[in-house]
């Protein structure tokens, strides 16, 4: 595998990555990026060519929305043809949504496109985002018989390439912050970078990039827990507008059996409003069926997110809303892998 002749485009958001501390504050505060070229001078040592473009107001990635999304994916849109990969700088804490429905919108993707953020600033001693950087552009430059190694998006940090709509993150402090519990690394970097190429997603002969920038925000997030009662859960399911549902079940899918429980979920899917089973769990699927707790939701037409995470699942229902389908169309959509998310 070779790195080099790859031109690479650098798609600064924001984040911590991009931040340095005002000392009589203590506060960390966005700079320009163009700082970056400065803040690490080994970029100019890699075998390619980067170039780079910055959101014209750096975000703490706690603002991201679909505005934001879109604007990722034009810029990749508009560069597509001039680039062999992308490396988006992004802040960590909504990373793996904007990672995920990214992997969603870039419908065709034969071209690496690679998530990286750090959990302490570029200026810091100690930093984490040099190597974040520097291995996300190498990843992002491989290169086989003239041909991207890549072809999907990932998220790389502390040394391990995830499959971006596979990601969470867990850690507000260690260096891996990151999870991908479903789905096993596309790459590690130690003495040598390995790619574990039988996990890459397959080629798509002829694929040519086609960019989704429609969503529809009227959606929520439901974590279950023992004692929600049902005025609460009625209270979201009546909220005007509400279309679609992730509800964060226990275990394997698991859910109340109680008649208000069951009947309140059955008025909401009679109303139209989409359910999605995804499990609260960190690993592990969904299974319909496999206790009496889940059965119920099955036969009520509850969809089955099976191992899917709670960040891809929320987006890919903001998108297939979009898409004016009939709702038994909607539940075979959502249950199908789009790009290897499920
Ligand atoms: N609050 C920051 C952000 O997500 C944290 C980080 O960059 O890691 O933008």
């Amino acid at each position: 595998m070779e790195t080099e002749s790859s031109k690479i485009l650098l798609i600064y958001t924001g984040g911590t990555i991009g931040m340095m501390k005002d000392y009589e504050t203590g506060v960390l505060k966005a700079f320009e990026f163009e700082n970056i070229y400065h803040r690490i001078p080994e970029l100019s040592h890699l075998d390619c060519l980067i170039d780079s473009v910055s959101f014209e107001k750096a975000i703490d990635s706690s603002d991201m929305n679909p505005k934001h999304w879109i604007n990722i994916a034009e810029t990749i849109e508009k560069n597509y043809d001039n680039y062999d990969g992308f490396v988006v700088l992004h802040g960590s804490d909504t990373m793996s949504y904007s990672a995920s429905v990214l992997s969603f919108m870039l419908e065709g993707l034969s071209k690496p496109v690679i998530f990286t953020g750090s959990q302490l600033p570029i200026g810091d001693l100690r930093t984490d985002a040099k190597e974040n950087l520097i291995t996300s552009i190498q990843l992002a430059a491989l290169k086989e018989n003239g041909k991207p190694v890549i072809k999907e998006v990932g998220l790389y940090f502390e040394y391990k390439l995830y499959r971006g709509n596979r990601t969470t993150k867990i850690n507000a402090e260690n260096f891996q912050a990151f999870v991908s519990i479903n789905y096993p690394t596309l790459a590690e970097s130690g003495v040598h970078l390995k790619v574990m190429k039988e996990n890459l997603l397959p080629e798509k002969p002829k694929a040519k990039l086609k960019v989704w920038k429609e969503f529809d925000q009227n959606v929520a997030i439901i974590k279950l827990f023992p004692g929600i009662t049902e005025k609460i859960l009625n209270g979201i399911f009546n909220i005007s507008g509400l279309k679609a549902v992730v509800l964060e079940t226990y275990g394997s899918g698991n859910a109340p059996t109680e008649t208000w429980f069951l009947k309140s979920l059955e008025a909401a899917i009679e109303k139209g409003i989409h359910i999605v089973n995804v499990t609260q769990c960190s690993g592990g699927s969904v299974i319909l069926g496999k206790y009496e707790a889940s059965e119920y939701l099955r036969k009520i037409g509850v969809i089955n997110g099976k191992d899917i995470t709670t960040e891809a699942a929320i987006v890919k229902l903001m998108i297939l809303l979009k898409k004016n389908i009939s709702s038994n169309l909607f539940k075979i959509r959502f249950e199908e892998n789009i790009s290897g998310e499920i």
